[in-house]
């Protein structure tokens, strides 16, 4: 059980009674520092800590994981859209954070395939590119990148009257894609000739035209 206090992190805590959490009827146990005689339990460190809806957050991501609308899930639930949007970021970075953890413990990688796609926020005029890496053969992911980019084509110059010049945040984001595989890679290349490789990637993946590129393998030498 632990009894670290989160305020000023002292071993010294003791058993305080227990509460019964509103939201979900749960008997949790409280404790009390020695040191700095404040009040914690269990709860204080939980993901889900001050959540009033816990009890939809598992329901919430099945269904969306499975392509439901936040609209249509809204109203499945019984939760207001608000609600399932903020659950939504929640479990994105819930999601996030075990991606990371996971791939501490995987074998380091030796080829790894990138492929980049198009989407939009709020409107087309606003569109965003989506990079992903992924190990080859086993298609376990790696990482991904939403960025900001401006809209080509026709919308073009609708999109920077309506909404003035947007930045084109591509190259940044594939960069920090690419570390984050330099990270994971078998091979140990230098730093220079890394970034050299990363540039010309991060530019040849700029330069297709395409919304969907394929994927194609990428080895440090
Ligand atoms: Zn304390």
């Amino acid at each position: 059980m632990e009894r670290t206090c989160p305020h000023c992190k002292s071993q010294n805590g003791r058993a305080h009674g227990r509460y019964r959490r509103l939201s979900d009827g749960a008997r949790v146990p409280r404790f009390r520092c020695l040191d700095c005689k404040r009040t914690f339990s269990e709860a204080s460190r939980d993901v889900c800590f001050a959540q009033k809806k816990r009890h939809v957050n598992h329901p919430l991501w099945m269904l969306l994981v499975s392509g439901v609308s936040l609209r249509r899930v809204s109203k499945i639930l019984r939760i207001s859209r608000t609600t399932s949007a903020r659950k939504l970021l929640f479990l994105g970075r819930v999601a996030k954070r075990e991606l990371r953890e996971s791939l501490q413990y995987q074998p380091k990688l030796e080829c790894v395939e990138f492929d980049d796609m198009e989407t939009f926020e709020h409107s087309k005029c606003k569109p965003l590119s989506i990079s992903l890496a992924v190990e080859s053969g086993t298609r376990r992911i790696l990482g991904f990148e939403v960025s900001q980019m401006p809209a080509n084509g026709p919308l073009a110059k609708i999109a920077k009257q309506r909404y003035g010049p947007r930045p084109d945040q591509r190259i940044r984001g594939r960069k920090r894609l690419l570390r984050l595989v330099r990270k994971l890679s078998k091979r140990n290349v230098s730093e220079v000739a890394w970034l050299a490789k990363v540039s010309l990637s991060a530019e040849a993946l700029t330069r297709s035209s395409r919304s969907i590129t394929p994927p194609r393998c990428f080895e440090p030498t």
